[in-house]
């Protein structure tokens, strides 16, 4: 029993040229009656794909997202991609802070915030990626990780449906390996008790918690049943359209 409306999207990275459009048909011939009844989903192709992408997407109900945008609104910033222009091409939402963002971009919690924030003023909603290492899973401050990312990076007026947060363990990410259910439980259990701190237990409650690392169609249905898990961030698997189906009918 659900009170949260689930959201499965998937994240293709840098991955996807025009015959991939293909995959996105596939998903949404596939995102049947039944399906829509019981789950959002969001396709996040690389941002020259957004406008073709959500343009095949017309009429299927099924959102597009960037996987990134700029911290500022415009100007003299070569190569970035700001929110406005996502949103122009069509977009709903803009992953922000994911992990490989973290580590190979330098990004910190202040510029995570810096972006969510840019992200909301171009009316998207911000997808802001969490998660401790396996070092600091491993010595044990994986929660207290994962509670300072909250603090640093979460902007304290979001709103419920402004905001989704992913769960997604650094060491999950691409491997094939995934936490325990027990661990991913008191993960989101904590991730919604922080966000009650920082917006109010009344928006927190209905704040969306992805989980995400290495979600595939094998694992999908144990790890979407765990408490406070309102759907899934997927990498890999959602460059297979069937697999992206068997995991959002997972939910
Ligand atoms: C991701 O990068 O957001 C992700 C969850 O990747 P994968 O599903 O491939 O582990």
């Amino acid at each position: 029993t659900r009170n949260i409306r689930p959201l499965v999207a998937g994240n293709w990275k840098m991955n996807g040229l025009k015959a991939d459009l293909a995959i996105a048909v596939e998903v949404a011939k596939g995102y049947d009656t039944a399906l829509k009844a019981v789950v959002d989903l969001a396709v996040c192709p690389p941002a020259t794909l957004l406008y073709t992408t959500t343009a095949a997407l017309i009429g299927s109900r099924i959102a597009t997202g960037g996987q990134d945008c700029s911290s500022n609104a415009g100007g003299a910033f070569t190569g970035e991609v700001s929110a406005a222009m996502l949103a122009d091409s069509g977009a709903s939402f803009a992953i922000v802070g994911h992990s490989e963002r973290r580590t190979l971009h330098g990004e910190t919690n202040a510029i995570v915030k810096a972006k969510a924030q840019a992200a909301r003023d171009a009316l998207l909603v911000p997808i802001i990626c969490v998660g401790e290492t396996k070092d600091e899973r491993e010595a044990g401050k994986a929660l207290a990780i994962v509670k300072k990312q909250l603090r640093g990076s979460v902007p304290e007026d979001s709103t419920a449906a402004g905001l989704v947060i992913a769960y997604e363990p650094v060491w999950a990410i691409g491997t094939g390996l995934t936490p325990t259910a027990a661990d991913v439980a008191e993960m989101h259990e904590a991730i919604r008790t922080e966000l009650g701190r920082l917006l109010g237990k009344g928006v927190a409650a209905s704040v969306r918690l992805l989980y995400g690392g290495s979600v595939k169609p094998s694992n999908a249905a144990e790890l979407m049943n765990v408490a406070h898990v309102d759907g899934a961030l997927v990498g890999g698997a959602s460059l297979k359209a069937e697999d992206f189906l068997a995991i959002a009918r997972a939910c």
